[in-house]
């Protein structure tokens, strides 16, 4: 049986996994996550989602999904299921509003649980919700769990950019390929009149990636309907909207 000290490793019927990462908390990691999952699951892979922002789990309420995933026999764990995404969070063995004071070998014991004691069956592709920054959890995943590769999400704000290119430095050396960038909330189009304003700046990512000689997957306006539906429980992914198409493109790139 594995220790905790050992590290998470990918589960077997996974085929592969997608860390989605940043430099700052804020700009938008968890909704890019939870949007390309069920992005994915809509164009017909089998998707799984794991919530692994240990200190700020956002997909049971971004998923809307609520309630202690089962464990029959008190060993394997049972994920819950939302919007076709299999789905494990951190989340859900807390109670909301609680805070997780954990040292490192608690927490690496817990996504050991949610790697590896998870019933993850047969996915096309897992989504890991990193933490923002580049600590303990980034660093046991990229080394010990296969991933297959790291997106990272910023705004296009400089202090978003500066700690984003430490993200990117961290899976450079640990040898993950980053398979792009997201800019989001790198526009805000005026629903009265049209009018675009780039209030966190504009082109910061685009540049960024080219420098990295990365791909910029996409770029994601300010919008009040993906706030709104990822507080709901409904992510934007979900509708036939203009954001639910951004997010249908950018999956179909990253699974060509
Ligand atoms: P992170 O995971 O990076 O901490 P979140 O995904 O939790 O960030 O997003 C932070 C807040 O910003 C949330 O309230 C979310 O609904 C909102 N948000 C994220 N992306 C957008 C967007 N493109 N337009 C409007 N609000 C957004």
């Amino acid at each position: 049986h594995p220790k905790p000290q050992d590290g998470p490793t990918r589960p077997s019927g996974v085929d592969r996994i997608l860390a989605i990462g940043s430099g700052k908390g804020g700009v938008g990691k968890s909704t890019v996550s939870a949007n390309l999952a069920v992005a994915l699951a809509r164009a017909g892979r089998k998707v799984g989602l794991l919530d692994a922002d240990i200190y700020g789990p956002s997909q049971p309420r971004m998923m809307g999904a609520s309630g202690r995933p089962a464990s029959p026999d008190g060993k394997t764990i049972i994920p819950l299921k939302a919007h076709g995404v299999t789905l494990m969070s951190i989340g859900f063995m807390i109670e909301e509003g609680k805070a997780v004071v954990w040292r490192g070998p608690m927490l690496m014991g817990a996504l050991q649980q949610m790697l590896g004691q998870v019933e993850w069956g047969e996915l096309d592709v897992l989504i890991v919700d990193l933490p923002p920054g580049t600590g303990d959890v980034q660093l046991t995943l990229c080394t010990k769990s296969q991933l297959t590769g790291a997106i990272v999400v910023s705004t296009p704000q400089d202090v978003a950019l500066i700690d984003a290119r430490k993200a990117l430095d961290m899976f450079k050396t640990l040898k993950t390929p980053v398979l792009g960038l997201i800019e989001n909330m790198s526009m805000f189009v005026c629903p009265d009149c049209g009018a675009q304003h780039a209030i966190f700046g504009q082109g910061g990512v685009a540049a960024e990636a080219e420098a990295l000689g990365v791909p910029l997957l996409g770029a994601l306006p300010i919008d009040l309907e993906t706030r709104l539906s990822g507080d709901s429980g409904m992510p934007v992914a979900l509708g036939g909207g203009a954001m639910s198409e951004a997010y249908a493109r950018i999956a179909e790139r990253l699974i060509k």
